[in-house]
């Protein structure tokens, strides 16, 4: 799954993903990506989050959701993911997935478990404007 989180000049917030499924998925399967909450999930008065991984799992647990909770509560972008994919690996030590996050304010980050090293990127500022990539280690 790829997930998008934009910010635009008046500080509302979009989130996005496209995935191409499972593999192996059975035909007509609909995983986490299109459900809100599970796939991506935005409060415009808090952020944003999107989710990637293993989304017959990632559906029960609406990680996404979770994430804006978190930083709603006060959590930072990063500590929210981390804090949402434990809440997971709890239950599933095996599960492989990612959360990015950013606040309305364009505090941003991510999180992972499962796989090594996840990377994502950032691009603040106009069209154009400095593309920032990072490598998240992974729990
Ligand atoms: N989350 C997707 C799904 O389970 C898969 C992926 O992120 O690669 O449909």
């Amino acid at each position: 799954t790829v997930g998008i989180l934009v910010i635009d000049h008046h500080g509302n917030m979009a989130v996005g993903t496209s995935t191409n499924g499972a593999t192996h998925k059975i035909p007509g399967r609909v995983g986490d990506s299109p459900i809100m909450g599970a796939g991506a999930y935005v409060d415009n008065s808090v952020g944003g989050a999107a989710a990637t991984g293993d989304g017959d799992v990632m559906m029960r647990f609406l990680p996404s959701f979770h994430t804006v909770a978190l930083m709603e509560a006060g959590l930072s972008p990063t500590q929210a993911c981390k804090v949402a994919l434990s809440k997971i690996t709890k239950y599933y030590p095996k599960f492989s997935g990612a959360l990015i996050a950013a606040t309305v304010s364009g505090e941003y980050g991510a999180a992972c478990h499962g796989f090594q090293t996840f990377p994502y990127c950032v691009q603040s500022g106009a069209a154009g404007g400095q593309l920032k990539v990072f490598n998240v280690t992974c729990t």
